[in-house]
């Protein structure tokens, strides 16, 4: 799929003209810019319910889904994303998570968060970012939406009725006109234009270095997270090798990360050892280092005229809690109810507004404290870490409280 003149799942489509379906003089109902993860599960929900509103919905992306079997991205999702993602696909190769460890270095205070306190089946799942892209694209590709693939969204224009956006495959340039407009370009921090608010953007001078391990004695579905004074690491259990891989998630400085990256695999594997411990025994192999640079950057609002944002475009979030998919799912979902509910209009995107501003506020919060709390190297604070994780053993409704804020968000 190449160009403009030819959406996929859209067979009956001309070159270059408003679809039939379409109501003039408009091209779509609703369009969505961003075929990631969160883009492709509003597409795939959106077209389930349009089966009985007949909203016309494009989907555009400057890429193909293919492309994203490349990304080295582990991705924790959690119950509750299974919960909303299954109805459209959920993954084959999904692997449970059962039981979170979380500790930091050099300090006391640990704390265990486990499935059955919950009485859930798992507390969440780790997939490959390519992975959810593909069950996500499986899903959308059968239904009436049409997918440009290929295509680059350029800067769109606000009418009173509508929003008029250019885009452009190849050569060909096409102005799209669409009742409402989503956002969902998503992106890493780097690449992003920053929100523009003091209190929306923190660059946290941390870069994130990803790749595959092998241990010499696994603890299957098991999750850690270890805060160190340099950053977090967190292992994730793939289920590879006979439950012995995992994805290494290991937050640290630019420059240690640029040093890391490239020391020779038995010299790193030490280093890692030395930081994380010897849980699960020797760590034994690394594959497929790649490296992220962290920040926030977080939207004030959510909507402007008909243009609503969801997932990395409205908040990119530190991964220390694993929580920016899940959090920008929730969007999707909130949005596909609005619209299901009135239409595509500018009372849907008012009404998607209102009703994340308290888990998007609570996520990105808890995420940014967490980020900068324990990452700050001073000792009285190591042993308030220390007590608090502690204390969360001991009082289990805080402990609940916060394990059922991460896995399902605040939903109204
Ligand atoms: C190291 C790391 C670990 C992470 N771990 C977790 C985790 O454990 N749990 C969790 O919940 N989250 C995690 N995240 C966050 C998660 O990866 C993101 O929140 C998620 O990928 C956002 O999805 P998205 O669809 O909003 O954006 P993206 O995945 O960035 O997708 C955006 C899409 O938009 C397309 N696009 C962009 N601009 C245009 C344009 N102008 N025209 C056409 N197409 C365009 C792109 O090609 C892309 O396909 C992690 C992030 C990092 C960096």
């Amino acid at each position: 799929m190449t160009d403009v003149s030819q959406p996929a799942g859209a067979p009956q489509t001309g070159a270059l003209e408003a679809p039939e379906a379409a109501v003039a003089p408009f091209d779509f109902d609703v369009t969505i810019v961003g075929a990631g993860p969160v883009g492709l599960a509003l597409a795939g929900w959106l077209a389930r319910r349009s089966a009985t509103q007949r909203l016309s919905i494009a989907l555009i992306d400057a890429r193909r889904p293919e492309d994203a079997q490349g990304d080295p991205r582990a991705i924790a999702v959690s119950q509750g994303s299974r919960m909303i993602l299954e109805p459209l696909r959920w993954p084959a190769d999904a692997t449970a998570i059962h039981r979170i460890h979380v500790s930091q270095r050099g300090h006391f205070g640990r704390t265990l968060i486990d499935h059955t306190e919950h009485g859930l089946p798992a507390l969440g799942y780790v997939l490959r970012y390519g992975s959810i892209v593909q069950a996500l694209a499986e899903a959308v590709q059968p239904t009436s939406v049409h997918w440009f693939q290929s295509t680059s969204a350029q800067t769109p224009v606000q009418e009173h009725d509508g929003v008029t956006l250019p885009v452009q495959s190849g050569e060909v340039t096409r102005h799209l006109r669409t009742r409402i407009l989503v956002n969902a370009e998503g992106g890493l921090f780097h690449e992003q234009q920053k929100s523009g608010s003091a209190s929306g953007t923190r660059d946290y001078g941390q870069t994130a270095l990803v790749g595959t391990v092998s241990v010499s004695a696994p603890r299957p579905h098991v999750a850690w997270e270890r805060f160190t004074e340099q950053g977090p690491i967190a292992l994730l259990p793939t289920g590879g090798a006979r439950d012995a891989d995992y994805a290494l998630v290991w937050c640290c400085s630019p420059e240690e990360a640029a040093r890391r990256a490239q020391l020779p695999d038995d010299a790193f594997l030490q280093e890692l050892g030395a930081a994380f411990g010897d849980r699960m025994g020797r760590f034994t192999q690394i594959k497929g280092r790649a490296a992220f640079p962290l920040g926030l950057n977080a939207l004030d609002t959510l909507v402007k005229g008909r243009i609503a944002a969801i997932g990395n475009a409205a908040q990119t979030l530190h991964p220390v809690a694993g929580q920016g998919l899940n959090l920008g799912l929730r969007d999707a979902h909130a949005l596909a109810d609005a619209l299901s509910q009135h239409g595509p209009t500018p009372l849907a995107l008012a009404t998607f507004a209102q009703r994340r501003a308290l888990d998007r506020r609570l996520t990105i919060r808890s995420t940014d404290t967490l980020a900068r709390l324990f990452t700050v190297d001073f000792p009285a604070l190591g042993t308030l870490r220390g007590l608090a994780l502690t204390a969360l053993e001991f009082v289990p409704p805080v402990k609940t409280a916060l394990a059922r804020q991460m896995m399902f968000g605040q939903r109204r």
